[in-house]
């Protein structure tokens, strides 16, 4: 029995993660067959039901759940504040030493669940869901999705097929080391890179949502790409800024200061005007550009020095000390 599993069954336990959002007529199918899972699994467990604000009586059936089984804990939001803070929730009081996220919607199948806990032992870090057959619509979900996959792994370098998969195992480090802002839940494979994870990735079975209706629709593309942006920022240079914002700065300054060199030469020596020169305008704008770049780069150091220090977090994660 290697380590993870041997952790897991002395009962530090499983923790099911799952962000809820008005989805009253899923929760008791929900219970069954998680419970039918998590049953059979012979392991200690807990689910944390995270109800993100719903105002459709969700609440009251999270409510019967936990009377029936107190292995499902509820923490409740005051309003809606989102699918990524709900998770977030959920990993800050997460007991376990592993940690699934699932959906609420039934679309996951939580009896893919052992299949992510024994791809885990294989000594992985993270195991992310595959949707291979998804059954989402075609044009607006299915075919941005691939595109923005193709994306993300080309820029962080976490290649997987389906980010999207709320479906995920972690191990305990990885989410106790992760801050989550924005939409950034379907990340954390690439924003846990920064501190090295093994990622492995299983196709798993999804189903079409058949109870309440979802929550995201093309605009959450927008929101997807924008949030790459910020991704790659984070990932490559989060820990020096100026190296990015300076780097073009410096090289908008320089040729900035040879367009002025050599009009100067022409102005003083050759007897050329300056004021009908498109050029002269030109290299002014790059040259300020220029300065305005390095300084952002600079404040940008700043602070990321005070991000650090205010979330408490060191710049690096050990894996073992040996002494
Ligand atoms: N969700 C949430 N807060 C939100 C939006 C969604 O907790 O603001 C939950 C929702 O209840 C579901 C999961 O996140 O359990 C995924 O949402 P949805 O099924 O609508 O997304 P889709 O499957 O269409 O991508
Ligand atoms: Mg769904």
């Amino acid at each position: 029995m290697n380590d993870t599993l041997k952790k897991i069954k002395s009962g530090i336990g499983l923790s099911i993660v799952i962000p809820i959002y008005n989805e009253r007529e899923s929760i008791k199918k929900l219970y069954e067959k998680l419970d039918k899972t998590l049953s059979g699994m012979n392991l200690k467990y807990e689910v944390m039901l995270i109800d993100d604000g719903s105002t459709d009586g969700t609440f009251n059936e999270l409510l019967k759940i936990h009377r029936k089984n107190r292995l499902y804990k509820i923490i409740r939001f005051r309003k809606n504040f989102g699918q990524t803070p709900a998770i977030s929730a959920g990993f800050n009081y997460a007991e376990g030493e592993v940690v699934i996220t699932l959906d609420a919607d039934l679309q996951n199948d939580p009896g893919d669940i052992p299949v992510l806990i024994s791809k885990l032992n294989e000594g992985y870090d993270i195991v992310s869901g595959w949707r291979k057959n998804r059954k989402d619509k075609a044009v607006t979900r299915r075919f941005p999705s691939i595109i923005a996959n193709k994306i993300i792994s080309k820029l962080t370098g976490v290649h997987l097929h389906d980010y999207g998969c709320t479906l995920k195992a972690y191990k305990k480090e990885v989410v106790k080391n992760i801050n989550l802002y924005g939409e950034m839940h379907r990340y954390i494979p690439a924003i846990a890179s920064w501190m090295g994870v093994k990622v492995a990735e299983v196709p798993v079975m999804h189903h079409s949502r058949r109870y309440g209706k979802s929550k995201y629709g093309v605009s959450r593309t927008i929101k997807v790409i924008l949030d790459i942006i910020t991704l790659k920022f984070l990932l490559s240079y989060s820990q020096s800024p100026i190296q990015i914002f300076g780097l073009a700065g410096l090289f908008s300054g320089l040729v900035g200061f040879i367009m002025t060199s050599y009009l100067i030469i022409m102005r003083l020596f050759f007897n050329q005007p300056l004021a009908d020169r498109p050029l002269f305008i030109l290299s002014i704008f790059m040259i300020l550009i220029g300065v305005q770049l390095v300084t952002i780069g600079l404040m940008a150091e700043v602070l990321m020095r005070v991000y650090h220090k205010v979330q408490d977090r060191s710049t690096y994660v050990i894996k073992d000390i040996i002494l």
